[in-house]
């Protein structure tokens, strides 16, 4: 995709980051689920494991190392990163429909994959989501119970080299009250948007 495409895109693209553990998955999804931005979420490929409870096709595209090998070979993807030994890359092919459409599209990616985006996309709004401390960080991730001290660790660990990269985006939201976090990315996201 040529940089030069992107000016022709009449919709809006929006990447949100932030730790894991941060809450930004459930505050992107409260703000979808509010109704008050007309907004699509891309779903993004990744090789790891689906965590219980987790759909296809809803919260990831769960696929092989080998696919998704073959996926960049065809150049499917807008950008990719490897988190915690896992592979996740963002389908291009459904962000550029939706934003030929004029929508609103909201990428929740790391670090390294949303720099990719900023060089392909410079017209995008960068929006970083972060705790008011590391502790409270830790505290979250260990009361999801969803994976072992080990993991819990190496994620603390990427976290902080995480939030070492927040300086450069457009926008820090955050997270100590939920509510107020997801009307402050409800009001930021009408004012971005289409028509905003
Ligand atoms: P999780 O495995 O906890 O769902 O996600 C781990 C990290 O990968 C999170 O920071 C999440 O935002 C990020 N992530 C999810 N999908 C993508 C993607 O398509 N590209 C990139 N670069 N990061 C992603």
């Amino acid at each position: 995709m040529w940089v030069e495409e992107w000016g022709e895109l009449s919709g809006q693209l929006v990447v949100v980051s932030g730790p894991s553990g941060s809450g930004k998955s459930s505050i992107v999804r409260a703000v979808i689920e509010s109704h008050k931005v007309d907004s699509v979420l891309s779903v993004s490929e990744t090789t790891r494991d689906p965590r219980p409870g987790e759909r296809h096709g809803v919260d990831y595209f769960f696929t092989t190392p080998e696919d998704f090998q073959l996926a960049i070979e065809r150049h499917e993807f807008l950008e990719t990163a490897v988190y915690n030994h896992n592979r996740y890359g963002t389908p291009a092919k459904p962000v550029f429909d939706a934003l030929s459409s004029g929508k609103l599209v909201l990428l929740e990616i790391e670090v390294q994959g949303a720099l990719q985006v900023r060089h392909s996309a410079p017209t995008a709004l960068f929006v970083f989501i972060k705790t008011p401390e590391f502790r409270s960080l830790e505290k979250r991730l260990r009361q999801r119970g969803t994976e072992s001290d080990r993991i819990i660790n190496r994620r603390l660990r990427t976290a902080r080299e995480e939030l070492a990269e927040a300086h450069w985006y457009d926008v820090h939201l955050v997270n100590d009250k939920f509510d107020r976090c997801v009307s402050e990315f409800i009001t930021l996201l009408k004012s971005y948007g289409p028509g905003g």
